[in-house]
């Protein structure tokens, strides 16, 4: 499903924030906060330890940019999140088929002032940005291209 994903997203190149010969790095559509990121492998698989040395290298060299992309679209250091999802270990129950991917994520909201969950948000799920992905995207690209 994310393989599909990463097509169109590639496709359409209106979310796209970096793309090598091995990783991908896309503002999805659903984006829960402003300028949440997420970046995925081009390859298929599971887990970290499944990478091959140009994927390491490609994250690697990366990640880091990306970070500091935040930081110049905030016109500051401001605090995030950078998690790794990958299949559980040892869990029956986890999907055979599993994508693994980073998510790099800020509650800042804009330059003044941080996300504050609404009741819906809070206690449904229902996730309401005011920022359209494609706008964080285009963010994110002229920041990252000022730090390549
Ligand atoms: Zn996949």
């Amino acid at each position: 499903m994310i393989c599909k994903y990463l097509e169109i997203e590639k496709k359409t190149d209106l979310r796209v924030v970096f793309e090598n010969e091995f990783v991908m790095a896309v503002v999805p559509f659903s984006a829960q906060y402003a300028y949440d990121l997420y970046i995925y492998p081009k390859r298929c698989y599971s887990k970290l330890e499944e990478s091959r040395q140009e994927e390491l290298v490609s994250f690697a060299n990366l990640l880091p940019k990306l970070v500091k992309s935040l930081f110049v679209i905030f016109g500051k250091e401001i605090s995030y999140s950078l998690s790794l999802h990958q299949k559980v270990f040892n869990f029956p129950e986890s999907p055979n088929i599993y994508h693994m991917y980073f998510k790099l994520h800020s509650p800042q909201r804009n330059k003044q002032s941080l996300k504050i969950l609404g009741a819906v948000e809070s206690s449904l799920g229902i996730f309401i940005n005011g920022t359209m992905p494609e706008e964080a995207t285009n963010d994110y690209r002229k920041a990252l291209k000022s730090l390549l």
